[in-house]
């Protein structure tokens, strides 16, 4: 990358780059991500092309914003911005923007998961890698595929095989979409991957039909982290690959608090995403008006499934 083209990035509007990154700016100011925040001491300095936090002290410009929200890396972040506002870099070829979005095949998805079959690799890491309770799998419908598969009935783009495929239903068991976690050891195929241009949305929400007035339940951050969870006798939904939450994910949680008096709990990853998604969360049930809950994991875990599967 060159360095006009850095300068380029770091001139985009700031305000603009936090709108994209889902922050709500009003009148130069918005809630601060990066500590729980209930009165906006997020500022925005459009002249310099600044925020600063007058609460914890974070700072930066557009490309650091970025950064931190999405806890991706500077080329990354980069190339995240460019992508977002159209602007060309030379070692660097904005991704191709699907012309019109379609929303996934769910009569075609729904046939894939239709009969559930664990191949071996899918068995070795849900059984033996991470110990998920084979209840727990039944009950979500996860499957699995041995060669790539397209996620439409015409073809691309494609499921990575070995991969599970995980179904994601609503909260009446209907299907919105499958995600697959690619478990082979082929270098550069992502870990996760959905239709392209369908929206990832929470997984598990199956549970809520089965949560009781009062009870806890847990928020995790990937699906994995979910399973353990539930493997572990706790309710559990989970907010895949979460770098922000939506607002419809905020109304959710408000939902179910007025409902079912929910108590949310969790467990956040040893690592600044984690923090980040705590806060955020801490920030939403602030706004809401209900009680999160942080547990800790014992020294020396990253996350919930990496205990959950050290303890049995
Ligand atoms: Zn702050």
């Amino acid at each position: 990358m060159e360095r006009y083209e850095i300068d380029k990035l770091r001139a985009l509007p700031i305000e603009g780059v936090a709108d994209r990154l889902g922050l709500k700016v009003k009148k130069h100011k918005a809630l601060c991500p990066f500590h729980a925040d209930s009165h906006p001491s997020l500022s925005f300095h459009v002249g310099h092309n600044t925020y600063k936090c007058f609460v914890c002290d974070a700072h930066g410009g557009p490309i650091d914003l970025s950064m931190k929200l999405t806890g991706k890396s500077f080329i990354e972040a980069c190339k995240w911005l460019a992508d977002e506002h159209n602007v060309i870099l030379t070692e660097w070829k904005p991704a191709e923007k699907p012309k019109k979005e379609y929303p996934p095949d769910v009569e075609y998805l729904g046939r894939l998961v239709a009969h559930p079959v664990l191949n071996a690799d899918a068995r070795r890491f849900l059984f033996e890698e991470r110990r998920i309770h084979p209840a727990v799998v039944q009950w979500l419908g996860i499957t699995s595929i041995s060669v790539a598969t397209p996620c439409w009935r015409n073809g691309k783009p494609y499921y990575d095989a070995p991969s599970l495929l995980f179904p994601y239903r609503d909260r009446n068991g209907r299907l919105m979409n499958v995600q697959s976690r690619y478990l082979g050891r082929k270098e550069g195929v992502p870990r996760f991957r959905f239709p392209s241009g369908a929206e990832c949305r929470i997984y598990g929400l199956q549970v809520l039909e089965r949560l009781k007035t009062g009870e806890g339940l847990w928020l995790s951050e990937g699906v994995t982290d979910c399973l353990a969870l539930l493997s572990s006798g706790r309710k559990a939904i989970a907010i895949p690959g979460a770098t922000l939450l939506k607002p419809e994910d905020v109304k959710l949680l408000a939902s179910l608090r007025e409902e079912k008096k929910t108590v949310f709990h969790i467990f956040p990853d040893k690592d600044e995403a984690g923090e980040r998604l705590y806060r955020q969360l801490l920030n939403a049930a602030n706004e809401i008006g209900a009680c999160l809950i942080k547990d800790e994991l014992p020294e020396g875990y990253k996350d919930f499934g990496q205990w959950w599967a050290s303890q049995i």
